[in-house]
């Protein structure tokens, strides 16, 4: 069943993020599993590919692919009107989840710092889970 934040995104993006999530998908961990190959290593690294280090790579091109999507998502939320403080606080984050470090959950701006610990919560980000 999807959440509400899913169901508003487009079919496309549904589909990916429900495959993405379950790791049902190309990556190099699945097709081992599916015994479609024998390796699980990423074409660009060597590392285990599973579908976090397909966003976490930092193999050839990787960082810049995640570097230009970072600004695409960036330029979004600023046409969105997002404020600052949060878009700020969303990238770092990312970045942050990108490097394997924990998101930082302090902020000086009480309505970020009530967001952060809103995401914080289980409910939050099991509404991005698939079932
Ligand atoms: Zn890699």
């Amino acid at each position: 069943m999807a959440s509400k934040h899913t169901k508003a995104l487009k079919p496309g993006y549904q589909h990916w993020i429900t495959k993405h999530a379950s790791h049902n998908c190309g990556v190099g961990t699945t097709l081992v599993e599916w015994q479609h190959q024998e390796e699980d290593q990423c074409p660009r690294c060597g590392q285990p590919e599973d579908t976090n280090h397909v966003m976490r790579c930092a193999g050839a091109g990787a960082t810049e692919r995640w570097t230009e999507q970072m600004n695409v998502l960036s330029e979004w939320m600023t046409e969105a009107n997002t404020h600052p403080l949060l878009q700020d606080t969303l990238l770092a984050n990312l970045q942050r989840w990108r490097q394997g470090l924990p998101p930082v959950t302090i902020h000086a701006a009480p309505r970020i710092q009530q967001m952060l610990f809103s995401m914080s919560d289980p409910s939050f980000t099991s509404s991005f889970r698939v079932p």
